[in-house]
């Protein structure tokens, strides 16, 4: 048997090392002339560096993303805290601050003032609890106060990429019940270092190298022929390859190019962009590697050794906006924050304006499962019905569990 995997985003890659572990033969065919899909890295001219596409966090409760990189063995290009710490500061107030969470799932950190969010008080976090419950209704503009504008907008506006009070219910409590419900052992940062490559994807391409796995690049799906239930064959700009009978695909392309290929197949179809920055000037030496902007247009800085980068997330409204005046923005107020020179360091702004699926409740019901109506073909991709919104976590488990799926087929 031979798994053919299209796309070797993350959760292409994810199908490909959980299927080379258990030495089943797989082929990757990707369209572009590298990996990474929307979680790569490159080199800018701009500032004669190899920088990521946007800023990716993942938390230290995310079981896939710590099972992926143990088997790849990319641990040391992880930047991970002992603690689950986050620094923030307000434009508006001036105002900085660094909530410290325990680690244990009793969270008595928010009896603590010099712990918890600034102006709030302990019983505050009550209003939380229903952020567990998986309701069939948004949020609504109900959600304000320090707790709500300071930690949770913040929070949940990174998970879902999506304003939180239109989201779903059902992601949120996913995503709480994964992390801050867990206690601070769940929600410490694990920032990918020096670059998004170095972390995750070069070492799973060393590993399926190293399993025999071939990944062809430039190999663009154009077409699956289809025959009753079952695909008999891909084609390919090099041409038609056919599809033996014990031979099983896992479509791992974005939403848009899974609906072309397979046009029954329901899939997301409204999306919300993401706005990264990238400076080429070095932090000061006491920059946290990551801080939380309350008040501003950027919303999160990340601090590297060679380099500052931003994120803004659910950012429509201003992906349209000139990239020279974003620049000017971002870094009036990064500059402020990091009290660095005002003068504009060499940059460059990436712009993702599909960066994931809106993760709102009528989103998440085009959410298709891994199989599919067909017997030898299953999907992946954070899109699918993973249960969490579209994330690193959920590509990976998305692949591992068509892996999952495929190895069932096999000991049948
Ligand atoms: C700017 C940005 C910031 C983000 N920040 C975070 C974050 O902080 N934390 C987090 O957890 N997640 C974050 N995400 C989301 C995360 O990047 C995605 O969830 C994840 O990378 C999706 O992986 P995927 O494999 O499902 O899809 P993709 O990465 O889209 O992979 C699909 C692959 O299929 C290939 N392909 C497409 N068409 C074809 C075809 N016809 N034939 C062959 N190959 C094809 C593509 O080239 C690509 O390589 C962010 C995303 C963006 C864009």
């Amino acid at each position: 048997m031979t798994v053919h995997i299209i796309g070797a985003g993350l959760a292409g890659l994810s199908a490909a090392v959980a299927l080379a572990a258990r030495d089943t033969r797989v082929e990757v065919h990707e369209a572009a002339g590298f990996a990474g899909g929307r979680c790569r890295s490159y080199f800018e001219p701009a500032l004669n560096r190899i920088v990521d596409n946007g800023n990716h966090l993942v938390l230290s409760g995310n079981r896939a993303v710590q099972d992926f990189v143990r088997v790849i063995g990319s641990q040391k290009h992880f930047l991970a805290p002992a603690r689950a710490e986050f620094s923030f500061a307000d434009l508006k107030t001036g105002e900085r601050w660094r909530i410290h969470p325990n680690d244990g799932g009793t969270p008595w950190w928010i009896f603590s003032k010099s712990r918890r969010v600034p102006g709030t008080r302990a019983g505050d976090y009550l209003s939380l609890l229903p952020l567990l419950q998986p309701k069939d209704v948004p949020l609504g503009p109900q959600k304000n106060g320090a707790l709500w504008n300071r930690l949770m907008h913040p929070f949940l506006l990174a998970a879902m990429n999506t304003a939180p009070e239109l989201s779903s219910r059902k992601l949120i409590a996913a995503v709480m019940r994964e992390t801050l419900a867990a206690g601070g052992r769940a929600y410490k940062p694990r920032i990918a270092h020096p670059t998004l490559a170095a972390a995750f994807i070069d070492p799973a391409l060393a590993f399926l190298k190293g399993k025999g796995v071939e990944v062809r690049f430039g190999e663009r799906l154009h077409r699956i022929v289809l025959e009753g239930e079952r695909i008999v064959a891909l084609e390919f700009p090099q041409g038609l390859q056919t599809i033996e009978p014990s031979d099983v695909v896992i479509l791992a392309v974005p939403p848009s190019v899974a609906s072309s290929l397979l046009p029954n197949c329901p899939t997301p179809d409204d999306f919300r962009s993401i706005v990264s920055a990238h400076f080429g000037i070095v932090p000061p030496k006491a920059s946290p590697p990551m801080l939380g902007v309350i008040g501003g247009t950027v919303e999160w800085i990340f601090c590297f050794p060679d380099r500052v980068s931003i994120t803004v997330s659910n950012a429509d409204a201003i992906v349209d906006k000139d990239r020279a005046e974003l620049a000017e923005i971002f870094w009036r107020e990064t500059s402020a924050i990091l009290k660095l020179p005002s003068e504009l360091p060499p940059w460059q702004i990436v712009k993702e304006k599909r960066a994931t699926f809106a993760a709102t409740p009528e989103q998440e019901k085009k959410r298709p499962p891994a199989t599919t109506p067909y017997r030898n073909l299953y999907l992946a991709g954070d899109w699918t019905d993973t249960g969490l919104p579209a994330t690193i976590e959920g590509a990976l488990r998305s692949g591992r569990r068509a892996a999952e799926l495929v190895s069932a087929r096999r000991s049948v």
